[in-house]
């Protein structure tokens, strides 16, 4: 195969200092390392997470200044001389974790999202918003060419993650699971990994276009946190027995849902934390966790192999989440609408605008 054509300069959305916004302008393209890719990002999907690192939500500094963005789908056009099994033309995703040591006693384990020298794509190195970026070659993820680059973006940190809280919930088919900002980009995944894995689930979130989108991706029930006068009681109610569902998936970005949550589990159920609002804690009583048998954990992404199971599950068709795509020079928007908790579903950019 021919050698792609690599300009020298390239268009991206830079955050120059903590707290933004985000500027659209012409930067230099990098050179791939020995064990690294260069990828021309086509589409990257837009995460919470990308605007929690612009805000400096997290006890954790971002580079500056910083492209941002981890759900990115695109082509190799070039790549170091000791990457052997990813090819000039492959189709891959460049997620959330850029790179690992791959020697640690995590990584050993395949546990590399615990990894202490882990690299974050859009956080600790630049990430997916910009038409050329580069990521290590062990952990870009591997997509099939049937695959189109504009929908699969979101499932490299959205859908990744969904998947793998729901097998850490240990929800078995046919049991149900709350999903708590169902309507949001990791939602809405969440409710489309569950109908695919056999599960049935309650949707909780604020607002009759959520409601409308919930139900429409496999949702059984709807809780608006917004109107409902006892969520703990409408979440129990919405399942046969009135016991509560067997597992909990707290996505939404606010503190209250994650004090809540161990009041509507079933017993012996799991509560599983993902979102990660800023400054905040949980809090469950002591007594009921015990004698209710209750399991609260959290969950951080995923590892390789649940990288290429859930790619798997997307390109068997069972995962249509709506997305919307927008010209890249239009991030600052998006992140406008986020803020005001307006988005439905996914926002995708496109990196050729
Ligand atoms: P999003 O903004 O698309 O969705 C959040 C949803 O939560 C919105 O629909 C909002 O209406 C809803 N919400 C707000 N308050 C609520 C409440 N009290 N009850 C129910 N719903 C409520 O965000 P996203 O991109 O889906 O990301 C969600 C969170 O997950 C972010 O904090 C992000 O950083 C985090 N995240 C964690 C991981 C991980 O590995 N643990 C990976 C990706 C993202
Ligand atoms: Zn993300």
């Amino acid at each position: 195969m021919s050698q792609p054509e690599i300009p020298t300069e390239q268009w991206a959305q830079v955050v120059e200092k903590t707290g933004g916004p985000v500027t659209y302008k012409k930067i230099p393209v990098q050179k791939p390392g020995p064990d690294e890719v260069l990828v021309n990002v086509k589409y990257s999907g837009v995460c919470h997470t990308d605007l929690h690192a612009m805000q400096g939500d997290w006890p954790l500094a971002t580079k500056l200044p910083l492209v941002g963005g981890h759900e990115g789908a695109g082509v190799v056009v070039a790549r170091g001389e000791l990457v052997k099994d990813v090819q000039i033309g492959d189709h891959v995703g460049i997620k959330w974790l850029n790179g690992s040591c791959l020697d640690c006693s995590f990584c050993l384990q395949s546990d590399e999202p615990l990894c202490p020298k882990a690299l974050l794509s859009g956080y600790t190195v630049d990430g997916t918003f910009q038409q050329y970026a580069i990521a290590k070659a062990a952990h870009v993820a591997r997509i099939p060419k049937s695959c189109d680059l504009e929908v699969i973006a979101p499932v490299l940190c959205a859908g990744i993650t969904v998947y793998k809280g729901l097998k850490e919930s240990g929800a078995r088919p046919g049991q149900w699971v709350a999903i708590v900002g169902a309507g949001g980009g990791l939602g809405s995944m969440a409710l489309q990994y569950a109908k695919a894995m056999g599960l049935r689930t309650i949707a909780i979130d604020g607002g009759e276009e959520k409601a409308k989108s919930t139900k429409a991706l496999g949702a059984e029930a709807y809780v608006d946190f917004q109107s409902s006068k006892n969520i703990v009681q409408d979440v129990k109610t919405a399942t046969p027995d009135g016991l509560g569902p067997q597992a909990v998936l707290l996505l939404a970005v606010s503190e209250k849902p994650f004090q809540q949550a161990t009041e509507y589990v079933r017993s012996r159920g799991s509560v599983v934390c993902i979102g990660l609002p800023a400054n905040a804690f949980l809090r469950a009583p002591v007594f009921d966790t015990v004698v209710r048998m209750i399991n609260i954990k959290g969950s951080y992404v995923g590892n390789r192999q649940d990288t290429a199971e859930a790619i798997e599950f997307f390109a068997r068709g069972l995962i249509n989440v709506p997305s919307k795509t927008v010209g890249l020079s239009e991030l600052q928007n998006v992140y406008q609408l986020m803020t005001e908790g307006k988005i439905v579903g996914r926002y995708v950019v496109d990196t050729s605008r």
